[in-house]
């Protein structure tokens, strides 16, 4: 594209609206049809320029005023965050006369259109926050989500639309967005749902190139790492391969993954036919870095069928204005993530201990984390709005991820599903039949579907686990390793399957125990107290988050020594602990109690028989 000197006001683009009683017929040139023009004529400023004009067909009556709406969310990341505050400039005109325009609330532009048959309105976005899930602009390249970007007219969320984007010279653009014939730039969309759907990069990316089942797929790459391109495309590649294996097809024309190297960045968020992923730049050190990056790219991409297809009740069509409350984040999410996990696995890229030893540091954080005991899966699932993404130092006390407790479900249901039929069905079986009953027949699903279809495929009723472990907050060790044991294994700490009391023979080897979560000051000052955990000695006896340790038995110490120092303690020995809460000294004596000094493990029961060792097979190396 050609360096464009082009300002607003020259932009040219072509909005036909029909009233919002007309249905929208998507291929028919006479039915609504939406098209934005987003320019970055200044990248400096870090702002995007929008440009929107309205033209009402002849058989339609024109309104008096039009509202125009932005976004407060974005679907994949469950917080409302008022995109509006990013809009500048607003500005609407009816060839070339000003038309007058309020803000009626927070998110809502009123335009006198006064019966124009044609209008336009125009603003800027800033735009200087690289997420997934929000946009930037800068001197070298532009990533915005349109979801934080484009206004929408009201009542028309079912009108298509088209997208043209004026690059910065040299820029190339990727989105997932088809092609608009004929029209360079340009991009359609057929409703606002697919539009904000879709993210667009526009740099002078790296592009790498594949095909499965022959079907093109696209790694657009901005920022320098350290990755091989060779073994990354590859190992992407043998994700996709995977998964599409799972499900036996294809639903899409092409797949794009964006791909943001930076030293500070991290996540992913999910698309129809595309994904945005940041990962650290310098993150592909060693085979645990790969590990993680293909962990991600396979959570984003098993996205497209797990909540861009199989849509959990309120998860769509959408509401752009307020939340959108559901239960079903732990399977949107959770399974997303056991998949994610697994499919690196499945894809021949870890070995089946790798793969191990991350279920056991999840089972391990899960079971370490007081809030398990506080919130189900589906509460955590329901106040993610409020909850999962505004973290305080009571929120390991308080809360779950939906995320870590749904991996450990979703390995449960896999588990008792092969179990009962002898390794005839399993979770694999529930996401299809997800995907064939009500994805391909047009109906999202409710947390009753969701347990009746995992019930199908058990062939028994699972009321017990959901109402224990879904709806409700019942500890999972014992399970677990009852489940884990239908593949031959145990999870087990020091030699002590977790969930199993010990038999008080047995010697373990115990250190002490704390309870507080700490981080050292960037200037080394003091070490503070991050969080506390319920029910711990610190806890229980006055240590509070926020406070600033001095010294541990009247020395100055780092993090690092303060928990060294406690972890050679014996159970019931006392530490003198001093810290500045607020403006005071306090001095505390607190009696330690003991944890025990191994991690989880999950390793082979000592005898198995011929359908543990078939489960475990199919299990991780389908
Ligand atoms: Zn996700």
């Amino acid at each position: 594209m050609r360096r464009s000197n082009i300002g607003l006001i020259q932009l040219v683009f072509t909005l036909l609206l029909t009233a919002a009683a007309v249905p929208a017929q998507p291929n028919s040139p006479m039915s609504s049809d939406i098209a934005f023009t987003v320019a970055m004529s200044k990248p400096y400023t870090h702002l995007l320029e929008v440009e929107i004009r309205v033209k009402i067909p002849a058989n339609l009556q024109a309104p008096n005023e039009s509202d125009l709406l932005m976004p407060v969310w974005t679907p994949g990341s469950y917080l409302v965050r008022e995109f509006a505050r990013h809009v500048q400039d607003f500005a609407a005109d009816s060839d070339g006369r000003a038309l007058d325009w309020t803000k009626v609330d927070k998110n809502t532009w009123r335009v006198k259109t006064n019966g124009a048959r044609q209008w336009r309105a125009t603003y800027r976005v800033y735009a200087n926050e690289l997420t997934v899930r929000t946009s930037e602009l800068n001197s070298d390249h532009a990533l915005w989500n349109n979801a934080a970007l484009l206004i929408y007219p009201a009542g028309h969320l079912n009108a298509p639309s088209t997208l043209r984007v004026v690059p910065q010279s040299g820029w190339k653009i990727a989105t997932g967005l088809p092609e608009a014939k004929g029209q360079p730039n340009t991009f359609r969309a057929e409703n606002f749902d697919i539009l904000y759907d879709s993210p667009v990069e526009v740099s002078n990316f790296r592009q790498l190139d594949f095909q499965v089942r022959g079907v093109p797929h696209r790694i657009v790459i901005d920022g320098e790492g350290n990755y091989d391109s060779v073994r990354l495309r590859n190992e992407v590649l043998r994700i996709v391969e995977a998964e599409t294996a799972m499900f036996g097809g294809i639903p899409y024309h092409d797949y794009t993954f964006i791909l943001h190297l930076r030293s500070n960045t991290g996540g992913g968020l999910e698309h129809l036919n595309s994904t945005a992923l940041g990962f650290r730049r310098f993150g592909f050190a060693n085979e645990d870095g790969y590990r993680r990056f293909d962990a991600l790219v396979a959570h984003e991409f098993f996205h497209l069928w797990n909540v861009k297809r199989i849509r959990p009740d309120a998860l769509g069509p959408f509401d752009y204005t307020k939340e959108n409350y559901t239960r079903l984040l732990w399977v949107a999410e959770g399974i997303t993530e056991y998949y994610g996990q697994l499919m690196v696995r499945r894809a021949g890229l870890i070995s089946d201990q790798v793969y191990l030893d991350h279920l056991a540091k999840q089972i391990q954080d899960f079971q370490e984390t007081p809030g398990r005991q506080v919130m189900s899966a589906e509460e955590a699932s329901f106040d993610s709005w409020i909850k999962f993404y505004r973290p305080d130092e009571n929120s390991v006390n308080s809360q779950i991820s939906y995320y870590d407790k749904g991996e450990l479900l979703g390995l449960m249901l896999d588990l008792i599903i092969r179990v009962r039929t002898n390794n005839t069905k399993s979770l694999d079986d529930v996401m299809r039949y997800l995907f064939r009953e009500f994805f391909q027949k047009g109906h999202n699903y409710t947390p009753t579907d969701f347990q009746k279809a995992c019930e199908l495929m058990a062939g028994a009723s699972l009321d017990n686990f959901f109402s224990d472990y879904v709806r409700g907050r019942k500890d999972l060790a014992m399970a677990l390793n009852l489940m884990l044991a239908g593949a031959g294994l145990q999870v087990e700490q020091a030699g002590i399957g977790i969930g199993f009391d010990d038999d008080g023979d047995r010697r373990v080897s115990l250190k002490g125990f704390l309870g507080a979560d700490l981080e050292d000051k960037p200037d080394g000052s003091f070490i503070v107290i991050k969080s506390v955990r319920a029910g711990s000695p610190a806890y229980e006896q006055g240590l509070n988050a926020k406070d600033k340790i001095i010294a541990l038995d009247g020395a100055r110490v780092d993090k690092d020594t303060f928990e060294a120092l406690i972890a050679a303690k014996r159970p019931g020995d006392t530490v003198r602990i001093m810290v500045f809460r607020f403006d005071d000294m306090r001095t505390f004596d607190i009696r330690l109690a003991g944890a025990i000094d191994a991690p989880y493990r999950i390793g082979p029961l000592a005898h198995t028989n011929e359908q543990q060792k078939r489960i475990y097979q199919a299990w991780l190396a389908k």
